[in-house]
């Protein structure tokens, strides 16, 4: 499953990627999000039923999402048969740019962290596409967080 989100589904487009799943996001213009599914064979995530309505008329699958909170949307999503699986950095992809992850040497990525967490963590992610660096750190503690949150809610 690809997807193509809305831009008021940021965040859980966030969060897609780092359950593993392509997921484009940052598309302003309906057209534009429609033609990319049909290409790309991407469904589309919104809240707006009119961007719905229109990838209907089209043959593009579409899931209208009405939730504001991104526990309550992705509930939906489970509903709607999307399984969130082991959460980052196994298969994730860049919460930034949407680019594959991989994992990096602890040499690669001197003096491009800074020195403290080079010192305290041996566990390094580098974006292929963007350059973005991730390790276990505070942010990775706070998903990890929400992971177990997102998994109760079940
Ligand atoms: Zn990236």
């Amino acid at each position: 499953m690809r997807f193509i989100a809305d831009m008021m589904l940021g965040r859980l487009a966030r969060w897609l990627r780092l359950y593993g799943y392509d997921t484009l996001y940052g598309i302003e213009d309906d057209d534009e999000i429609v033609r990319i599914a049909l290409r790309e064979d991407r469904i589309i995530l919104t809240r707006d039923s009119a961007l719905t309505e229109r990838a209907k008329k089209l043959g593009v699958k579409a899931f209208l999402l009405s939730s504001n909170s991104l526990e309550g949307q992705v509930e939906e999503l489970k509903r709607l048969g999307v399984e969130f699986g082991e959460l980052f950095p196994a298969n994730a992809h860049c919460p930034k740019c949407n680019g594959p992850l991989r994992r990096a040497s602890k040499e690669e990525v001197r003096g491009k962290v800074p020195p403290k967490v080079y010192e305290r963590y041996d566990e390094f992610y580098v974006c292929e596409r963007c350059g973005q660096i991730y390790w276990p750190g505070r942010q990775w503690e706070e998903m990890l967080k929400m992971d177990r949150k997102l998994r109760k809610a079940t």
